[in-house]
């Protein structure tokens, strides 16, 4: 960390390729706060559509494991979600998927702890390899590529559009996953976020895995793999988790 005390950021990590900005930059322009939209009926919740694979319908964690041991994941479940038991490690899906239309809702601890990373920080991981951020942002500053929506240590999302802690809030995300000639990579991944209706990112071309403080590269890997969501300590909370497969149908 820096030893400048406004610094919420690095500046001893690397520079990030085509810009000016080091890893996790604390001087990197704060995304433009966006307030969502008011919510009606006091619910986001909207369900599953028919041709979605329900990872987590409110009840179970039958569809996910511990990435510690590959046990039973040892999150709580209770009122319709799932909530991060600090300790017992990040939860992975058994189910391997890939290119994808993802669905799901998080809500960061209404009780407010700590400031920066250090705040409602989970994060939700495609292909247990690519991180999209979940961090309470609202009215908490951090370096710029850790802010809620961020493809961490990569790319700030275009807004903050966090909603209050306690609030349900919704991720809609769409991801082309990398391919892979052997070693050799043949087409990078690319990924659109949408933060409670608001655009955070739109077909971003990924540099590589996502890493803290480091530069990040590329690791081969098959193109189905588990989601995977972080335990950071935080208590936060999750339900309402889908996919829909990216396929194209068949317009003869
Ligand atoms: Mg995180």
């Amino acid at each position: 960390m820096s030893p400048d005390a406004n610094n919420v950021g690095y500046d001893d990590t690397p520079i990030l390729p085509g810009t000016d900005w080091h890893v996790h930059d604390g001087h990197r322009p704060q995304p433009p706060v966006v307030t969502p939209g008011e919510v009606c009926c006091d619910c986001v919740l909207v369900g599953p559509p028919t041709d979605a694979v329900v990872l987590f319908d409110g009840t179970d964690l039958s569809g996910w494991i511990s990435k510690k041991d590959d046990g039973p994941a040892m999150w709580e479940v209770t009122d319709g979600h799932m909530q991060v038991v600090p300790g017992t490690g990040p939860i992975q899906t058994k189910e391997h998927f890939g290119d994808c239309q993802l669905h799901l809702e998080f809500a960061a601890p209404e009780v407010v702890k700590g400031d920066s990373q250090g705040r409602g920080n989970s994060g939700v991981f495609l292909m247990g390899l690519y991180e999209i951020q979940v961090l309470d942002c609202f009215d908490n500053p951090t370096y710029p590529d850790g802010t809620t929506g961020g493809i961490y240590g990569q790319f700030p999302p275009l807004a903050n559009a966090c909603r209050k802690p306690g609030e349900w809030q919704t991720y809609d995300i769409i991801w082309e996953g990398p391919r892979f000639d052997g070693d050799a990579l043949v087409k990078p991944a690319f990924v659109t976020v949408i933060l409670n209706g608001i655009l955070l990112h739109h077909h971003k071309e990924l540099l590589g895995i996502t890493n803290h403080k480091v530069l990040t590269t590329y690791e081969p890997h098959p193109e189905v793999a588990p989601l995977e969501l972080q335990d950071h300590s935080d208590l936060v909370r999750f339900r309402n988790i889908w996919y829909r497969p990216l396929a194209e149908y068949d317009a003869g």
